[in-house]
């Protein structure tokens, strides 16, 4: 077969990927240009934030890593990076707050300014049991960038110094967001349809 035969076949096998997958959303929220140019946004504002910084990136496995990787090519100054990694028990749709460290981070991090990389916040437990375990180490300081939050979800008073947008109570996928590890290659956000996960 031909190099321009098997691209098209590629472009076939990645249309019907995403018909599939689009089947299973029930409506689109945030679309790929949207995403985009928020990232651009917050790229911008980090950079000029964190000057002569030198900031750890932490971004949270699994989630967290498409935005990650799109929010530092917008991101002009040095920067480390690291990854940790969570799990929460219960509910495979909700976050109980109760979670284990299944990776963590490398970096010493004391003295550090640090910026935690998120894809969502819901309950914010997660993100609060992080945050005091990173205050243990004594960084110069730690922020939250998360790319969606759901306020009305909050159970705990939370800061999210760097947000990209507000979403309701749905259960979103795509952009590293998944539900039973699927989705998390869309390159929009949408809203799963409610009976693939009830
Ligand atoms: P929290 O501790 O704030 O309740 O939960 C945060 C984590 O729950 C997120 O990092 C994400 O893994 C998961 N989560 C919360 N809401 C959603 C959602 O709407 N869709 C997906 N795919 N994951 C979610």
């Amino acid at each position: 077969m031909k190099k321009w035969q098997l691209k098209k076949l590629e472009q076939l096998r990645e249309l019907k990927k995403d018909k599939e997958m689009k089947t299973d959303i029930a409506e689109v929220l945030l679309d790929e240009q949207t995403i985009q140019n928020k990232v651009m946004e917050l790229g911008k504002k980090i950079s000029e934030d964190y000057k002569d910084k030198n900031p750890v990136m932490v971004c949270i496995l699994k989630g967290g890593v498409i935005f990650l990787t799109d929010l530092i090519k917008n991101i002009s100054i040095p920067l480390e990076l690291d990854f940790m990694s969570l799990s929460s028990y219960g509910d495979t749709t909700k976050s109980s707050g109760v979670v284990k460290i299944k990776k963590d981070i490398d970096v010493d991090i004391t003295g550090r300014h640090v910026i935690i990389i998120e894809d969502i916040v819901d309950s914010g437990l997660t993100l609060k049991y992080i945050n005091e375990y990173f205050k243990r180490h004594k960084p110069a300081s730690v922020k939250i960038c998360a790319l969606l939050d759901k306020p009305e979800a909050h159970k705990t008073d939370i800061y999210i110094d760097y947000k990209g947008f507000k979403v309701g109570n749905e259960f979103v996928v795509g952009y590293g967001l998944d539900y039973a590890q699927k989705y998390r290659n869309l390159p929009y956000i949408g809203i799963l349809k409610k009976e693939i996960y009830s």
